[in-house]
């Protein structure tokens, strides 16, 4: 038996890695890549089958945010040219949320710029996750408003909103490098105000922020001290107009490691593929799903992914099925498969990573991506 099946085997337990173990498989060599991927492969195979979960974000609130998040296109004074708007209205919300309930999204993911709510936008919130839910019963919503205040929590809750999300985003230690204007622990008490109030917790990371190894590690582990149920991983969106842009630091190899790595420290969540994955991931996008059970579908907050139709088209030809979809999955069966060779883990290629921009779905007149 290898490390890594010993690894696997833990996980399947429930038993968390060692920290050297985790930081092992940071450090893992690409000769032992598809070796790490079969393993996390065996973990999200007994937790998640061959299921992939899709959820859609809608931006219901977009730009001028006052916090300074190094890595925020709509952070204060960010020279990114994305979309700005205040709070949408509910049936604008409630069109871009139901384009990606018909693209197959099991969840919809309604987030807001800005450092929280007032209690008169939680209100605002609240009544339209109200009218969806009355729309759409069976599809979960989850709210992503920033740092809450007492009972606001609880509000969304009654409103019928299922989870909320509140990324830790990278270490303790490295907190203070990548926003000055709120603090870790302030991220931290938002997850617990949402789980204390029944909402169904989703805290995930940013990577390729500059973190070391340890840093990952260690907020993998503070993730997995929240017990959360979901667990997205984005990576770095370099936006220009960011103090961020230009950092082009993970190859598809590491991206691959990180996702390995979240998977057995955090083995029963839904570890969920987030912003970044077209850009970083590039071709071996489709090797992620044997480790992740959950992505996005279609556009991010303010930049765009592939078209949702290559998303389900990657499911599909990668062999998975799609949550709630039974076992047929739309889309071709033209798109290549995966290709790994060369992977000297040195500077990425350059060709397909540019960062686009969104310019349709939520806030404009153009149909959504999904
Ligand atoms: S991550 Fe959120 S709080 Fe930070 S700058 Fe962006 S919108 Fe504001």
């Amino acid at each position: 038996m290898t490390w890594l099946d010993a690894l696997a085997d833990k996980a399947i337990d429930c038993v968390p890695p060692t920290r050297e173990e985790a930081l092992a498989v940071l450090g893992s060599p690409d000769d032992d890549l598809m070796d790490v991927v079969a393993a996390a492969f065996r973990v999200r195979r007994q937790f998640f089958g061959r299921r992939v979960k899709l959820n859609y974000l809608v931006n219901i609130k977009s730009g001028l945010c006052p916090e300074d998040c190094f890595y925020c296109s709509q952070r204060v004074g960010s020279g990114a040219d994305v979309l700005k708007y205040s709070w949408l209205k509910t049936d604008e919300v409630l069109a871009s949320a139901e384009a990606g309930v018909a693209g197959g999204a099991r969840r919809v993911c309604l987030v807001a710029s800005g450092r929280g709510p007032t209690d008169k936008d939680v209100d605002r919130v609240a009544s339209t996750i109200s009218a969806f839910k009355s729309r759409n019963p069976e599809v979960e919503v989850c709210a992503c408003l920033g740092l809450l205040s007492d009972g606001q929590a609880s509000r969304l809750a009654a409103a019928g909103t299922t989870a909320y999300n509140h990324n830790l985003n990278t270490s303790g230690g490295h907190y203070a490098d990548i926003c000055t204007t709120h603090e870790y622990a302030d991220r931290v008490s938002t997850v617990e105000s949402a789980k204390s109030a029944g909402l169904s917790p989703c805290s995930g990371l940013i990577a390729g922020m500059g973190e070391t190894d340890e840093d990952l590690v260690d907020v993998a582990f503070a993730l997995r001290a929240l017990s959360p149920d979901s667990v997205p991983v984005n990576f770095l969106i370099p936006f220009d107009g960011t103090p961020l842009a230009g950092q082009w630091t993970l190859t598809p190899q590491r991206c691959l490691r990180i996702l390995a790595m979240v998977r057995f420290v955090c083995p029963s969540a839904e570890v969920r593929l987030a912003g970044g994955r077209e850009i970083h991931l590039r071709t071996l996008q489709p090797l992620a799903l044997h480790v992740v059970n959950s992505i996005f579908l279609g556009d991010y907050l303010t930049s765009e992914g592939q078209p949702g139709a290559a998303d389900l088209a990657m499911i599909a030809d990668a062999g998975f099925t799609v949550e709630g979809a039974g076992e047929s999955v739309a889309g071709g069966s033209e798109s290549g498969g995966p290709e790994s060779g060369g992977s000297a883990g040195a500077v990425p290629a350059r060709a397909a990573s540019v960062v686009h921009v969104r310019r349709r779905g939520a806030g404009t007149d153009i149909p959504a991506n999904a």
